[in-house]
């Protein structure tokens, strides 16, 4: 069976291109969105996403502020800064990189950001929006991944879709966005009873786990829709997803690559949801 690959990377790309010359307009009206990017002490793999998430800002023409805070800041410093990025006109969109060290309560610290500039639409009020079908920011990863699919001409509507993962950030969001675009949808996670057979019922299968290469073929059912989200580390340092490319390739009819499917959209909606940020919080100089 041939299958389509959905490629996030070319369609990123082209996403990128239509923000540069978006952010080129609001630019001509006097409004440059801005991002301000928090990361907090030294975690490697924080500090790579936080670098290609600035560079990307720069692609389109966002302005991004970082800010690198040492890993002894106490959670008043942390809220502190928060609280004035809040109030800062030129900050349309705040996110903190995560994991922060443990002993800052990250839950406090989500909840401190305004909702409006909570562009990761991590926030409990934004999480609320998205479950009664009108968010304001969509979590990029999900949102990314929606894009994809529907990029692709895909249909959604009356599908059944599983998700393996049930993590706020996306396997519940991918479920909620999934159920929105009338698809019948089933979470499964660590403690779900016969996984396999599950899955085999999925004509869309998202794999949010964070194992390497658990879906083998026979988790597929012929013909499925299958979206890898993992983006896990050999013991070797070799980047690796939650499917078996290889093994179910013949067997979909689409399948998202790791890299160059999941990971640049996820990239990308952060973008989507900056600029969306500025227009609202500008649409008056904007209009
Ligand atoms: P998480 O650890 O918060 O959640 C993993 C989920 O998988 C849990 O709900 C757990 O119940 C479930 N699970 C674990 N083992 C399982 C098993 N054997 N069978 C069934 N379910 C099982 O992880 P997360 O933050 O949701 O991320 C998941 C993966 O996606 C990770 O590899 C992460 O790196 C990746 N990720 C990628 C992107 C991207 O842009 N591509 C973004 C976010 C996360």
């Amino acid at each position: 069976m041939s299958y389509i690959l959905l490629d996030g990377k070319d369609l990123a790309g082209r996403m990128k291109a239509e923000m540069r010359e978006k952010v080129e307009n609001m630019a001509a009206k006097g409004v440059v969105p801005g991002l301000a990017v928090v990361i907090v002490g030294n975690d490697p793999a924080s500090r790579v996403y936080v670098n290609s998430k600035k560079k990307d800002c720069a692609e389109v023409g966002i302005r991004s502020f970082e800010y690198a805070l040492p890993e002894e800041t106490t959670e008043e410093q942390l809220l502190g800064l928060i609280d004035t990025l809040n109030e800062d006109d030129s900050v349309d969109g705040i996110l903190v990189q995560l994991p922060i060290p443990k002993h800052l309560d990250e839950a406090k610290v989500i909840r401190r950001i305004s909702p409006k500039k909570d562009v990761d639409a991590f926030h409990p009020y934004n999480v609320g929006e998205l479950m009664i079908g009108t968010p304001i920011f969509a979590p990029c990863t999900p949102a990314g991944i929606m894009e994809l699919i529907k990029d692709a001409g895909l249909e959604v509507a009356g599908k059944n879709c599983v998700v393996i993962g049930r993590s706020n950030i996306v396997g519940k969001p991918m479920a909620m966005l999934m159920l929105h675009n009338n698809a019948t949808v089933t979470i499964c996670h660590s403690k779900t009873k016969d996984l396999k057979s599950v899955c085999k019922q999925a004509d869309i299968l998202v794999a949010a786990i964070g194992k390497t290469e658990l879906i083998t073929s026979e988790y597929v059912k012929e013909g499925a829709i299958v979206i890898d989200v993992g983006m896990n580390r050999t013991p070797e340092g070799r980047l690796t997803g939650d499917v078996n490319f290889e093994d179910v390739k013949e067997k979909v009819s689409a399948i998202t690559p790791v890299p160059g499917g999941v990971g640049p959209m996820t990239r990308a909606m952060l973008l989507v949801n900056t600029i969306k940020a500025c227009n609202m919080h500008k649409a008056n100089m904007l209009s």
